[in-house]
């Protein structure tokens, strides 16, 4: 450089050009704007009051449109001038978003009391009326022949006016279906001994197809303390309907057996027929569940033809037909008395018929055959098997003595024990049971 004397101001220049530069780099330009607080709580910086203003008029308004109410601000936000950083200052659509969320916006509503505590708010008290009728009506559910003879909740329901937050303002079919099922967020369960899906189920008043689904199981197999997620549905209210029904029942035939010395063989003297009953009955149902079940009237609209066979003294055991019809026959009873308890009774656990009997009546075997068992067998007490061929079993249990032993051939007929009430039993009968190819069948599909 020729001159030195310029060499200090041009040296001092750029010092300030990167002075100024690095300023702006470590710390933001200040701008003008306006800081918006809402409820003590939310604070941002917007361009202008205005701009806000707008946004909480758009907000107001859309609320108003889908309550169908007036809606206004629970408390108004306050406002200040600050300098901020230029990159904090809100845009349109930020402004929108924090506003949404932290707006506290009021409106007049009608509100759903269950027991004096408010469950659900919809717009107006028509709504909640409407919901509630339209709850009553899917809750009472009843088919063609019943009628509702009454419908009322359980609880205590109320619709009262109120002054509430514009976002608890529910849609009429969301409201509706949080009174039906309640807070559905799932619990945790831990499988404990003894557990099944199905037991699990019930306890949570859900379904076992939901648990699967919900818990992603291939299979209902469960492993002791095994975590499952369960959502049930807790019904906020309860729809409690007495309803009035008729339906039409089957009485089913009773054979009568009368022994003739002419004749050689079992013959049918007159084929039964079912009759069939009416039965007027009344129900109490629980959001549509049956918990009372009371028949007020049966009326016999066709009287069952008894079914009369004849058999000869020495005719034997002899398997009828059985393709298609449900009536195979062949056997005879074993006792006499009325049916106390039909086959796949007591929720399809009872295997076999009971026979009401004194202590101490005859107990004859269905058909010819050879005993197999004769003897005391746990709940069975003292039980007597007869084989008869074929696969064909029949058994007779809670016998008070037994007259024959085990290889013995019997003929139909024969008196082969006594009727008791051994082992478990809660009273004088015969319990009688037919086992073809291995399973347990009606025996009144064998009786003749
Ligand atoms: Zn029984």
């Amino acid at each position: 450089m020729k001159d030195k004397r310029l060499l200090v101001p041009v040296v001092l220049g750029l010092l300030c050009i990167l002075t100024y530069i690095g300023f702006n780099i470590i710390s933001e330009q200040k701008t003008k704007a306006t800081v918006v607080e809402i409820n003590k709580t939310v604070s941002f910086a917007a361009k202008d009051k205005a701009q806000v203003e707008a946004v909480i008029a758009e907000l107001i308004a859309s609320e108003e449109k889908r309550i169908g109410n007036q809606v206004t601000l629970a408390s108004q936000p306050l406002y200040r001038l600050a300098l901020v950083p230029k990159s904090e200052v809100a845009d349109q659509s930020e402004i929108k978003k924090i506003l949404k969320e932290s707006l506290l916006l009021k409106t007049s509503a009608a509100q759903i009391k269950v027991n004096g505590k408010p469950v659900v708010c919809v717009a107006s008290v028509d709504t909640a009326n409407q919901i509630l009728s339209d709850l009553k009506v899917r809750l009472s559910n009843c088919n063609e022949n019943e009628k509702i003879v009454k419908v009322a909740f359980a609880e205590k329901v109320e619709v009262e006016t109120a002054v509430v937050s514009a976002r608890e303002v529910m849609e009429p079919a969301e409201a509706q279906k949080l009174l039906e099922t309640g807070d559905t967020t799932p619990i945790e369960y831990t499988v404990k001994q003894g557990d099944s899906l199905w037991l699990i189920a019930r306890k949570h008043d859900t379904r076992v197809a939901n648990i699967m689904a919900l818990n992603n199981l291939k299979s209902e197999k469960l492993q002791l303390n095994q975590k499952l997620l369960i959502s049930s549905s807790n019904p906020l209210i309860t729809v409690e309907s007495v309803i009035e029904g008729k339906k039409t029942e089957v009485i089913p035939y009773t054979t009568r057996i009368t022994t003739s010395s002419s004749v050689s063989s079992t013959q049918v003297k007159q084929a039964g027929r079912n009759g069939e009953k009416e039965i007027t009955y009344t129900q109490v149902r629980k959001n549509g569940r049956v918990v009372e079940n009371k028949i007020l009237a049966e009326v016999i609209t066709k009287e069952p033809v008894d079914r009369i066979v004849v058999t000869g003294p020495r005719s034997s055991y002899t398997m009828t037909a059985s393709r298609g019809g449900s009536h195979i026959g062949g056997l005879s009873w074993p006792a006499s008395g009325k049916i106390t308890s039909s086959y796949g009774s007591r929720s399809g656990s009872h295997t076999g018929i009971d026979i009401d009997g004194r202590t101490g009546d005859p107990v004859r075997a269905a058909a010819s055959g050879t005993v197999t068992f004769a003897g005391r067998q746990g709940t069975y007490g003292l039980m007597v098997a007869i084989d008869h061929g074929n696969g064909l079993i029949t058994r007779y249990a809670h016998c008070s003595s037994i007259l024959v032993k085990v290889g013995q051939k019997v003929s139909r007929g024969e008196v082969i024990a006594r009727v008791g009430s051994t082992g478990k039993s809660t009273g004088s009968h015969l319990h009688f049971e037919v086992i073809s190819g291995g399973s347990f069948q009606n025996p009144l599909r064998y009786l003749d």
